[in-house]
C-alpha cells in the first residue's frame, strides 16, 4: 500500500482529511506571512498510532510538519508539501499528582486547559502567553515558549521534568518523569524542548505544578523612561513579583482606541507604562506594601502615577491592554517586528540605539518596543511612517533587520528571544550563530533523523 491510503486506513476519517476546506485553517499563521500547502492532514488520536503514522511516513521519505495550535510567529508550522500532523485530538491530561506537583498532559493539550486543570487541582501551572486559549503544550515545549511570568518560572524548558516523543524513524522516547532528581545520563527530554519539530513529535510532557497564590496584586504605572522602568524593577524584585511588562505611548494608543471596552486607566499620556503582578501565598491584605512600593517611586521621580487593580475585572482589563499590543499595532500601519533578548541592564542601551539606527533608515518610522523588560526579551515592532504605503514600507525589512540585529549581538544579545527560529530567522541563525554551536546542532540532527524528515525545512 502507498503512504497516503495506508495512513487513511491507519487513521480512520477522524485522522485524515484531504479536504482543502477542512484544511485550510491550519495553511495559515496568524500574521499573515506565510501560505503553506499540504497534501494531507494527519491527526492521530493517541502516541501509538503517531508512531504507526511516521513509520508509514518514513518508510515513503515523506517530511512531516508537526503542529499544534498553530500560533507560532517564525513560520515553522506552516506546510509547503509536508504531511501536516496535527496533534489537536491528543488532548487529554493523563494525570495530576498533587504530591509530586506533576501534571502529565498530551501534546494537544491547550496551555489555558493545563492552567485550568492545575487550577482545579489547587496547583498552578505558571506558563501564561496571550495566544493561551490556543496554543499547545506540544507547540509551548518545542518553541520553548516565555510569555510575561519568566521572570519568576523560567521559560517553558524550567517547567517540565521529562517529555515522551516519536522520533523520526517512529519508535517512542519515554522520558516522562515524576522525578525532582535523575542523575543518569543525557537529559534527553531537554533536546527536544526548543527543536522545533526538528527531532521528533512531543507526544506529552511532565509538567511542573506550583502552589496556587493565595491573592495577585497587579498595578499598572505610568514611567517617565526606561531608565526611570529599571530602578523601578530593581526596587520591585522579590519573590512576589512575577511579571514586569513594558508598553510605549504609541502602542496603549493603538490598542486604546481600535479595541472596545479597552480604555487608558490615566488621564494624562505618558511616554512609558509598566505593568507588574504581585503573588502572595499567605492570606491577608498585602495591598500596603505596594502602596508603600509606589508611594517612594513616585516621590523617588520613578513612576508619574500608578493604578492598583482593586478586582479581577479590573486587572483582566490591564492585561489586556498589554495582550492585545501587536493586535493593536495592525491598525496603525504595517509593521516590522523583532523578538529579540539583551542583557535586562542594557535594555535602554538597546532601545536609544535601535531607535537611532531605524530612524536613519526610515525617516518617520515610529518604533514601538514593548514586552519583558524584567527578561531583557523586547517585541521590538516598527510601525509605518503615517500615511506610508505598506509594501514600500516592508521593503525596508531586511535592512531594519539587520540594523537591529547587530546592535542585539554588539550587546550580546539573543535574535530570538522566545518565537524561535522556524524559516524566518534561519538565514540569520546560520549567519550569527557560534559556528561550533551549528556544527554541533547539524551532528545532532543528523544522528536523530538522518533522513531529514521533521520539519526539514525548519531551523537549520
Ligand atoms: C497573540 C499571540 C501572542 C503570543 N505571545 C507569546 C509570548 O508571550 N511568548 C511566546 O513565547 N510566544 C508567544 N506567541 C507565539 C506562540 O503562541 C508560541 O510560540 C507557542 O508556543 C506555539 O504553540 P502552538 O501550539 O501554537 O505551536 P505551533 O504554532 O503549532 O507550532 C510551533 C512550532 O512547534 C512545532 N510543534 C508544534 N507541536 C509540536 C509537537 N507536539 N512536537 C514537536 N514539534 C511541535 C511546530 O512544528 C512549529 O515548528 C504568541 C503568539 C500569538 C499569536
Amino acid at each position: 500500500m502507498s503512504a497516503l491510503p495506508a495512513l487513511k486506513s491507519l487513521l480512520g476519517p477522524k485522522g485524515f482529511t484531504q479536504d482543502p476546506e477542512i484544511i485550510a485553517p491550519w495553511l495559515t499563521e496568524w500574521r499573515d506571512r506565510y501560505q503553506g500547502q499540504t497534501p494531507v492532514m494527519i491527526s492521530p488520536a493517541n502516541t501509538d498510532e503517531v508512531a504507526a503514522a511516521v513509520k508509514i511516513c518514513a518508510r515513503a521519505g515523506l517530511a512531516i510538519m508537526p503542529q499544534g495550535g498553530n500560533t507560532g510567529l517564525v513560520g515553522g508550522n506552516t506546510p509547503q508539501g509536508e504531511v501536516l500532523l496535527s496533534t489537536r485530538r491528543m488532548n487529554a491530561v493523563r494525570s495530576i499528582s498533587p504530591a509530586d506537583n506533576i501534571m502529565i498532559a498530551e501534546a494537544g493539550v491547550t496551555l489555558q486547559a493545563a492552567q485550568d486543570a492545575a487550577s482545579d487541582a489547587g496547583r498552578k501551572f505558571p506558563l501564561a502567553l496571550a495566544s493561551q486559549g490556543s496554543c499547545t503544550i506540544g507547540g509551548n515545549l518545542s518553541t520553548n515558549a516565555g510569555g510575561v511570568h519568566v521572570i519568576k518560572y523560567g521559560t517553558a524548558k524550567s517547567l517540565v521534568t521529562g517529555i515522551e516523543a516519536v522520533l523520526p524513524n517512529g519508535q517512542i522516547f519515554n522520558g516522562l518523569s515524576h522525578l525532582k532528581k535523575d542523575n543518569t545520563g543525557y537529559d534527553l527530554s531537554r533536546l527536544f524542548l526548543g527543536a522545533e519539530g526538528t527531532l521528533g513529535i512531543i507526544t506529552a510532557a511532565a509538567l511542573r505544578l506550583y502552589a496556587k497564590p493565595a491573592s495577585l496584586i497587579r498595578v499598572m504605572v505610568a514611567l517617565p523612561g526606561l531608565e526611570a522602568a529599571m530602578q523601578l524593577l530593581e526596587r520591585a524584585q522579590g519573590p512576589a513579583l512575577t511579571m514586569f511588562e513594558i508598553i510605549p505611548r504609541l502602542g496603549l494608543s493603538a490598542v486604546t482606541q481600535n479595541h472596545d471596552g479597552l480604555s487608558d486607566p490615566f488621564t494624562a499620556r505618558h511616554p512609558w507604562y509598566g505593568l507588574l503582578d504581585f503573588e502572595y501565598f499567605s492570606t491577608g491584605d498585602h495591598s500596603a506594601e505596594i502602596e508603600a512600593l509606589m508611594g517612594g517611586a513616585l516621590e523617588a521621580g520613578l513612576i508619574r502615577d500608578a493604578v492598583i487593580a482593586q478586582n479581577e475585572a479590573q486587572a483582566a482589563n490591564l492585561l489586556a491592554l498589554r495582550e492585545n499590543m501587536s493586535a493593536g499595532q495592525k491598525f496603525i500601519g504595517a509593521s516590522i517586528k523583532h523578538d529579540v533578548s539583551v542583557p535586562v541592564g542594557k535594555v535602554p542601551e538597546f532601545m536609544t540605539r535601535a531607535d537611532d539606527a531605524v530612524k536613519r533608515l526610515v525617516p518617520g518610522c515610529r518604533p514601538c518596543g514593548f514586552g519583558h523588560l524584567g527578561d531583557g526579551n523586547i517585541h521590538y515592532n516598527i510601525s509605518s511612517p503615517s500615511g506610508a504605503d505598506a509594501d514600500d514600507y516592508l521593503k525596508n525589512r531586511d535592512a531594519m533587520q539587520k540594523a537591529v540585529h547587530d546592535i542585539v549581538t554588539d550587546l550580546g544579545g539573543s535574535i530570538s528571544a522566545e518565537h524561535g527560529i522556524g524559516i524566518l530567522k534561519k538565514d540569520d541563525l546560520a549567519m550569527r550563530a557560534d559556528p561550533v554551536k551549528l556544527e554541533l546542532m547539524r551532528t545532532l540532527k543528523t544522528a536523530i533523523d538522518p533522513d531529514r524528515i521533521m520539519n526539514p525545512r525548519v531551523m537549520i
